[in-house]
Order: C-alpha cells, then sequence, then structure tokens
C-alpha cells in the first residue's frame, strides 16, 4: 500500500506539462497549455492541460484526471506502477504503508540503488579523463588509439577553445572515453576513491578474481561509451575493442598488461551484464540526448550501433538512438513511444540488417509504435552516408522512409530471387504477405497496404517474361487469403483473354458505379465509418475509391465530422468531382438506410469479383502444367473462401 501522503506529493512534484510533454507536443494559451489529443485521433488540438490544477482534460473524448491518470492511461499503468514511476522521476521515496523495519529496508534497497549509479557516474568520468585527461593528469599513454578510432570515424577529440564544435560536444554529451590498458586502473582509482569494490562488481565494472581475493577491470583498452537512462544517470557501459600496441610501446611505456591473443580477437563490443539499475532491453542508447529532438520531431531514428548514433549526433542529427546491442524489444519500443508516435529504421542494407528489420515489426505493432523503414544501399551504414554525403543525404533518405509493412511486402514479392524461384517458393512468400496483412488490425493500414500489394504484383504480371506465367495464380492466391473477412474482390484478368476487352470494359463500369455508391453512402453518414459491418464491407474497395476512404478516415472525428477541405485536398483526382458534388448535395436522409445500401453494394462487388476470379482460375488450371499440389492448394483455397458465406449463386 503506498500512503496517501506520497500520492499526493507525487501529484504536488509532478510537473504536468514536462511530463505530458513528453508525448504531446503542448503550445501555452493563456494559464493552460493545449495539444493534440493523445487519446484520440483529432486534427485541431482539444486537449488541454491546466498545470496550477494539476489536471488535463480533452473536450473531444471526455478524457480527463491527474498525471497518475495519464501514466496509468498512456502506458497502461497500475495505479501502484504509475504513483512509482512518477515518484521516481520526481525523486521522491515511496512511502508505503510499512512497518519501520520494511520502511528501513526499502530505504536502504534506494540508498543502494544510489550508490550503485554513483559508482558508475565516477567511473565515467574516470574513463573520460583517461581519454582526455583531467584536472592535473594527462590521458593515458595508451589513449591515443582511441583518438585514432575516433579520427576513423570522423570525429577527432579537439581541445575545446570555447568555439562552437558540434564534435566536441556530442563526446562529451554521450561522455565518450577510454577504459585503461592493463588490469587494475579503474580497481585501483575506486579504491582510492574510497569506493568499496563490491560496489563495481554489482555494477559490472569489476571482476572477482577467480584465483585469491581481489578485483580487475572488465573494461580493458577500450573506447568506452555511457549507457545512461532517459534521466541521465549512467546505468552501463559499452565498449569497443581497439587495436593492441606492440610489446615493444608497451615496454617503453613500462606497461603490462592482458597478452595479446593470438588465436581470438578480442569481442568487437562488451556490453556491461545487467545488475540492479540495468535490464536489458528496457533503455535505449541515446535516447537521454536524442529525447528533446525525437519530441520536436515527432519521430526516433533508430539505428543499429551506438557509433552510427554518435556520428549523427555530432552531424546534427540528434534524433538518432540504437537498441543497446540487443533486438528490439517491446520495452524500448514502448518507451520511444513516451517521446514520439513513431520511429524510422535506419538499418545496415546487409543481411543482419534486414533481419532486424522484420524483427522491429513485433515490438512496434506491440507498443503502438508507427514504423517507417530508410534503406540503406548495401555496405553503407549511417554513419558512412552522413559522413561522405553530409547530413542532409541521411535527412533525404529518411525522408523516404516508407511504411514497414509496405518495405516487408515489397521485399517479400520484389526480391530480385522472386522471378527466379520455383513455384512452390512464390507460393510460400506470396503466402507470407497475406499473412502479413491478414495480421494487420488498422483498416488504413491494411488498406493501403493491399493496394501496394497489389500494385507490386500486377508489376510482377506485366513485367512478367511470358503472359501464361504462373503469376496469375499466385496473384490469385493472394488474393484469397489476403481478405481476412472472406471478401474477394479483385478482377483478375485471365492472361490471354486480352481479346474480351467489351466484356471487361463493361464489368469495370459496374464496379465503378457500385464502388463511387458506397463512397456516397460514407459521405452522407461519414460516422458509418466506425461502423464495424461497414469497415468489413468497405474492404471489397480498391484502387481511388479505397484511397478516399482512407482520406476520409483521416479526417473525420465524431466531434469535429469530416473536415471537408482537408479531405477533398487528399482524394484522389479522378474522384474529387463526385465527391465533392456528394458532399454539398447528399442523397440519403437516413443514416440506416445509408449503411443498408452500402451493405447491399458492397455484397453486389463481392459476388462479382468473386464470379471473376473464379471463371480466371479455371481458365488459368486448364492452361497451366501446374504441379498438382499448388493446383489442389489453390482450388481448396478458392472453395475454402467461397464457402466463407457470400451466398454465390
Ligand atoms: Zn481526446
Amino acid at each position: 500500500m503506498i500512503s496517501p501522503e506520497t500520492i499526493a506529493l507525487v501529484k504536488e512534484r509532478t510537473d504536468l506539462v514536462a511530463l505530458i510533454g513528453e508525448s504531446v507536443r503542448l503550445t501555452r494559451r493563456g494559464h493552460s497549455f493545449t495539444g493534440l489529443c493523445p487519446f484520440h485521433k483529432e486534427k485541431t488540438p482539444s486537449f488541454h492541460v491546466n498545470p496550477n490544477r494539476g489536471f488535463y482534460h480533452c473536450f473531444g473524448c471526455k478524457e480527463t484526471g491527474s498525471a497518475i491518470d495519464f501514466v496509468m492511461k498512456l502506458e497502461g499503468r497500475t495505479f501502484a506502477e504509475a504513483v512509482r514511476e512518477l515518484a521516481e522521476r520526481a525523486g521522491i521515496e515511496v512511502a508505503e504503508a510499512l512497518t519501520d523495519a520494511e520502511r528501513r529496508e526499502a530505504q536502504a534497497a534506494r540508498r543502494s540503488k544510489d550508490d550503485l549509479y554513483a559508482v558508475n557516474h565516477l567511473a565515467a568520468t574516470f574513463f573520460e579523463h583517461s581519454l582526455r585527461g583531467g584536472p592535473g593528469s594527462s590521458p593515458h599513454p595508451l589513449a591515443r588509439y582511441a583518438h585514432e578510432e575516433l579520427e576513423r570515424r570522423g570525429l577527432p577529440l579537439r581541445d575545446g577553445d570555447g568555439a562552437v564544435d558540434p564534435i566536441a560536444d556530442t563526446l562529451q554529451a554521450f561522455r565518450i572515453g577510454y577504459a585503461p590498458f592493463g588490469w587494475d586502473g579503474l580497481t585501483t582509482y575506486l579504491r582510492q576513491q574510497g569506493i568499496s569494490p563490491v560496489l563495481g562488481e554489482r555494477v559490472g565494472l569489476l571482476v572477482p578474481r577467480s584465483s585469491g581475493s581481489g578485483h580487475y577491470d572488465r573494461f580493458r583498452h577500450r573506447l568506452m561509451f555511457a549507457v545512461t537512462d532517459v534521466m541521465g544517470r549512467v546505468i552501463a557501459f559499452s565498449g569497443r575493442a581497439l587495436p593492441d600496441p606492440s610489446p615493444a610501446e608497451l615496454s617503453s611505456l613500462g606497461l603490462t598488461g592482458p597478452a595479446p591473443q593470438a588465436d581470438s580477437a578480442p569481442a568487437k563490443y562488451i556490453n556491461s551484464p545487467e545488475s540492479p539499475i540495468y535490464t536489458k532491453g528496457e533503455h535505449l542508447f541515446g535516447l537521454y540526448q536524442a529525447r528533446q529532438a525525437v519530441r520536436q520531431r515527432g519521430e526516433a531514428i533508430l539505428v543499429e550501433g551506438n557509433f552510427d548514433v554518435v556520428a549523427l549526433h555530432a552531424r546534427g542529427i540528434g534524433h538518432a538512438i540504437a537498441p543497446l546491442g540487443t533486438a528490439f524489444t517491446p520495452g524500448q519500443a514502448k518507451l520511444i513511444k513516451r517521446f514520439a508516435p513513431a520511429v524510422v529504421l535506419l538499418f545496415d542494407g546487409d543481411a543482419a540488417g534486414k533481419k532486424a528489420t522484420r524483427a522491429a515489426r513485433a515490438p512496434c505493432r506491440e507498443a503502438g509504435l508507427s514504423a517507417r523503414v530508410a534503406s540503406l544501399p548495401a555496405g553503407v551504414d549511417p554513419d558512412d552516408l552522413a559522413r561522405k554525403h553530409g547530413p542532409d543525404a541521411v535527412a533525404r533518405i529518411v525522408k523516404g522512409a516508407r511504411g514497414l509493412l509496405e518495405h516487408l511486402i515489397d521485399e517479400a514479392l520484389d526480391g530480385d530471387s522472386f522471378g527466379g524461384s520455383s513455384l512452390p517458393e512464390q507460393l510460400a512468400r506470396v503466402r507470407a504477405v497475406a499473412a502479413l496483412l491478414a495480421e494487420e488490425d488498422d483498416p488504413n493500414l491494411r488498406m493501403m497496404a493491399k493496394l501496394y500489394a497489389d500494385r507490386v504484383s500486377s508489376k510482377l504480371v506485366i513485367g512478367g517474361r511470358s503472359p501464361d506465367d504462373l503469376r496469375q495464380l499466385e496473384r490469385v492466391v493472394e488474393e484469397s487469403l489476403s481478405r481476412p473477412r472472406n471478401q474477394p474482390t479483385r478482377e483478375v484478368t485471365p492472361s490471354g483473354q486480352s481479346t474480351d476487352t467489351w466484356e471487361h470494359a463493361r464489368s469495370r463500369a459496374q464496379i465503378q458505379e457500385i464502388s463511387f455508391e458506397i463512397l456516397g453512402s460514407l459521405l452522407d453518414f461519414p460516422e458509418l465509418l466506425a461502423d464495424d459491418e461497414v469497415q468489413g464491407a468497405l474492404e471489397c474497395l480498391e484502387g481511388d475509391v479505397a484511397l478516399a476512404i482512407v482520406a476520409a478516415r483521416q479526417n473525420f472525428s465524431f466531434e469535429m465530422g469530416l473536415a471537408a477541405g482537408e479531405f477533398l485536398a487528399q482524394v484522389p483526382a479522378p474522384i474529387h468531382s463526385f465527391a465533392a458534388g456528394r458532399l454539398v448535395s447528399p442523397v440519403f436522409e437516413v443514416a440506416s438506410t445509408a449503411k443498408a445500401t452500402l451493405l447491399e453494394n458492397s455484397k453486389k462487388l463481392s459476388r462479382q469479383a468473386l464470379a471473376r476470379q473464379k471463371a480466371a482460375v479455371m481458365s488459368q488450371l486448364q492452361k497451366s502444367a501446374v504441379d498438382a499440389d499448388a493446383e489442389n492448394a489453390l482450388l481448396r483455397e478458392l472453395f475454402q473462401r467461397r464457402a466463407g458465406g457470400l451466398g454465390l449463386p
């Protein structure tokens, strides 16, 4: 039980504007602040924060509450979790309704955590001084290896002469340092500072000797990156290997240390092990330094390595962060979500980068973080790009980033290897795409992705080497699989039937007419967009009409209705005049009639599409020398869909 005094103190001490400002861009308006509500979609701000009264309120969705409510609601925390989180931010000790003994224990635990932060802070200072010299001390004689590594990455360490130097500022902000050569540099330093080696061991900086007593340094002769939490406390370290000094150099300096291992190169990076203040996968490298930029830009750039982060910051791209040597986790995605709704994945163009991109999808979905992918040329990392072509080149690539789902579809269907692979392999890939689509529950995303997959697959057909190509089949399979609500629609033109143009044109005109009618019903009563039945029915639409529906969703809110101007600005040109006309002069007077007509029209479209599809498959099967397995699978799928309840004649 948390005491009522603590709860009151948390409310009193929490800077509500700063807290909410981490996830909502707030603008001052008189005594309060306004911004776009994080709890419902809107275009104009109806979310107000009143710091004096300590509460927020949304005039749109009526969400209201205190700082504690905000954390509970936004991050899905329980009451106790939210209080603890806010207490930690505000530096308040959570007074539990405890016995004296329990309270003493809690205090001790808190104090021992503080001790660990302090040890890490001292160590970071020691590494910095070893790299560049401190008050009354010169840099370590072998620190030049670290200097050379920084230079190699275009981040030379210069003496501050007062001039503005983004590189120097960045190296300082990231507390870049050098862990000295030898076994006991830090061990000795901590002892001199009166710090027990047990504390150093607890944060993973020191390792107990296996024989006898005493400790030795975990990080030796490495370039050091301090890892901080979002409050800027040093929670861990990451050390990059440096080239070994020669025996001659060592003896001239009178140094002894770990013998260079001839058979095994040291790990390129070593990270601190987990500790009471550091859990893997729950922190992001650079987020503390990037947090303002991330909030302002409304997105973070996620890169693979610590060096990429530092290099990008040094070149003016201040919203870059990295996952700290692990795969991107849901915890990290949620952490980003506290600062911005979106992330751009800027991973290397190699196989590992591609794998990391695919693996990022689940955490992003889980956190509700919108993800885009910026593709780097193979063999180029973000640092190369920024160094050789300047920050603008990075900005351009980030700006051109595509939705993660689009990217994955493209990768599955459009890769060079697709055309050359076997039919079963192609079918497997198409099924993988269908599965991606079916998983997506945001109707806008799904519709966009479907349009995109259509485009890619028709490109395959058009660009196909022979018109009889089996790709037609893949299209059909994709079609049937990508429709979780059993509404196959797309017109599939059987190959070799180009003579059938009249029939084709007539059915196209019909489809367009029915589609426009569906859109019309919605424009008369935009609130139908939120109706489950209607949402399902809309999946039969495609092309421009589908895009118009996406635009309508984006510009509709219950309190404001459909923002006609914005909607029309986004509608594809061929639809524009129909949509504008329908908006000024609606047809239906009652929502229920509009809905019934819409559903009826959607059924019509679906029946037509299925009939066409069936004909196409039949004709294809007659012609193709498909292997029996694929043929059976195809038929099974088609008829399963059909049995799905469209009521075909
Ligand atoms: Zn709201």
